[in-house]
This record gives C-alpha cells, structure tokens and sequence, in this order.
C-alpha cells in the first residue's frame, strides 16, 4: 500500500465503505460537505454532533 496517506479526510475521500468505517459512532459533522465522523480532524469543518450515547431511552 504506497498510497497510503498519513491522513485522508472524509470529505475527500470517495470509497463509500471507507467512510462508512471511519465514520461509525461519529462525534461530528462536516458543516460544508455534511459528511459525518468520528474523529474532528477527519472532515474539513467540523461540527459537534449532539451526544446520542443515551439513544433509545
Ligand atoms: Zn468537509
């Protein structure tokens, strides 16, 4: 894998099941490109995602 990168955001990135894997139990959202994460750093413009860990009551 020589193409690895150290870094890759989500907003960039189009393989659907690599987003969907870094983008599981997601902290934020991309407030440009609406794309979701887990990790802030992973989107261009991070937003806080409201906690949802108490879901379902
Ligand atoms: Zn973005």
């Amino acid at each position: 894998m020589r193409h690895e990168r150290a870094h890759e955001k989500l907003c960039t990135i189009e393989d659907s099941s690599k987003i969907s894997s870094l983008s599981a139990n997601a902290t934020v959202s991309c407030s440009r490109c609406g794309v979701k994460a887990h990790d802030p750093a992973d989107v261009c413009d991070p937003v806080q995602l409201p906690e949802s860990s108490s879901f379902g009551d």
